[in-house]
């Protein structure tokens, strides 16, 4: 450990012509800094070989070359022919709550911040215990609970009837403390546009599935900030639209069984994209750009859900994830999955043509985010980021862009919080080389070979532990 004092961090930095962009302290407090050495970034601003990269009290203080002096002290980390890329995001998640899965796991793969799709008070509070670093955990960004109405095919969902209804829905997730509103697929446009203006009063963003009343563009004219699992995208761009939406409006819902009403609509967005039109696609893109909303894909979700319920149960990451997944995963998929051979070709077109929307709404300027569902089928916390990387890329999008997908556009530099990912190979070569982590630099931690096996060992024997009744929250 460094004996550095804060005073000589900050003569060292003015000495540099640095910003003294330093946690305020006693001039006299010993600092830890940690110097990694020869290593080439790769972040939004491009790729920089033979750098150095200062950090201390979890931030970047410095971004040089390789012979940056460094404060005396210093813990070196000399890494010659690695690659350093800004922590990842996964923008869609589930199961933050299994703190002893979850959170291990998203760091382990260099996943250093997450969005949970589904608020629970148990996830506020510990999403500030891993704040005030009580527990070791990514960064957080937790929803509302999922905001429905008046029907919903989520079970578990809050169900809004009336647009005053959803004001009240606004208010009450502000309150218990969601960083946005999670709102979801049945939702009319009269009570869409009330919560959107409940929003901006309650100054809180909204997010989530494209309502299947509301069209994907209407909801982003509404501040929709985000749009999940590509749903709404394929009408939106259909020169079918009007007929499949009057199909959809006139399509009845039986209480008792409202998967059947999700499925039908499913297969009405499975029409639309053999009708797809360019120029509504541009169109739309205009739109998405110029209200800021983003797409959230999950393509590695919706793959498993596009493809035979066996397809992925073999997969070896299944040791890290509790008993009961197991039976919980594999009777998800029933209702589900493809089972003929008809079936199984046209959802393996339906994911192919959606993939192709979502490359062609980047192409034209509009943020993709990486998400992954996890907590969903064969859905792995952290490790599946890597596979939502590698889908993207196989959609039409070049590794650099996946990349900035990744880690929500950002530069490793001076201020920044110190999220890094040491890789051993280079992620524009080869986007599946950001799967060979070296090392995970967050909260301070340096997270090694030995550190990182040691906590996938501990994951696995938590995941042999009885799992608390919590709400199984998926979607
Ligand atoms: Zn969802
Ligand atoms: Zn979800």
């Amino acid at each position: 450990m460094t004996d550095t004092t804060r005073r000589e961090v900050l003569g060292w930095l003015a000495g540099l012509g640095a910003a003294a962009v330093l946690a305020p302290g006693r001039a006299s407090a010993s600092v830890g800094v940690t110097a990694l050495r020869g290593v080439t970034l790769v972040d939004s601003a491009g790729t920089r070989p033979n750098a150095t990269i200062v950090l201390a009290d979890n931030k970047i203080l410095a971004v040089g070359s390789c012979d940056l002096p460094l404060p005396r002290g210093s813990t070196v980390l000399d890494l010659p022919g690695k690659f350093v890329i800004p922590g990842l995001w996964d923008m869609h998640v589930h199961g933050a709550y299994m703190d002893r899965i979850t959170l291990p796991l998203c760091l382990v793969n260099g996943v250093t911040g997450i969005r949970e799709m589904w608020g629970l008070p148990p996830i506020y509070a510990l999403r500030e215990r891993i704040e005030r670093g009580e527990v070791l955990g990514p960064r957080l960004i937790v929803g509302s609970t999922i905001i429905d109405g008046p029907h919903s095919t989520l079970p578990g969902a809050l169900i809004v009837a009336t647009p005053d209804e959803g004001r009240q829905a606004v208010r009450d997730a502000k309150t218990q403390g969601a960083d946005f509103v999670k709102v979801y697929s049945y939702l009319d446009r009269a009570t869409l546009a009330a919560i959107a203006d409940e929003c901006s009063v309650q100054d809180i963003t909204f997010a989530g599935h494209c309502s299947d009343h509301v069209a994907l563009g209407d909801a982003s004219d509404l501040g929709q900030r985000t749009f999940e699992h590509m749903y709404g995208l394929p009408l939106a761009t259909s020169t079918q639209e009007t007929h499949l939406r009057q199909a959809i409006a006139d399509l009845p819902l039986d209480p008792a069984n409202s998967f059947a009403w999700f499925r039908q609509v499913l297969e009405f967005e499975r029409r639309a994209t053999l009708w797809h039109s360019r120029s509504k696609a541009v169109q739309l893109a205009k739109r998405l750009r110029r209200n800021g909303s983003a797409l959230c894909p999950t393509m590695v979700a919706m793959r498993v859900y596009s493809s035979p319920a066996d397809r992925f149960a073999n997969d070896p990451r299944m040791r890290y994830m509790p008993a009961f997944y197991r039976d919980f995963w594999r009777d998800g998929l029933k209702n589900w999955a493809p089972v003929t051979p008809q079936e199984i070709r046209e959802q393996a077109e339906f994911l192919k043509r959606r993939m192709e929307q979502v490359a062609e709404m980047h192409d034209h300027g509009v943020e993709i985010l990486v998400g992954t569902d996890a907590g969903n089928p064969y859905v792995f916390s952290g490790f599946s980021v890597h596979d939502e990387l590698e889908l993207l890329v196989d959609a039409g999008l070049s590794p650099a862009a996946a990349l900035r997908a990744g880690t929500r556009n950002s530069a490793i530099k001076p201020g920044e919080a110190a999220n890094l990912v040491v890789l051993d190979g280079h992620p524009l070569t080869n986007i599946r080389n950001t799967q060979r982590i070296h090392t995970v630099l967050t909260r301070g931690r340096t997270l090694g070979p030995a550190e990182r096996q040691q906590m996938l060992a501990d994951v696995e024997k938590a995941a042999q532990e009885p799992v608390p009744a919590a709400a199984v929250a998926c979607c």
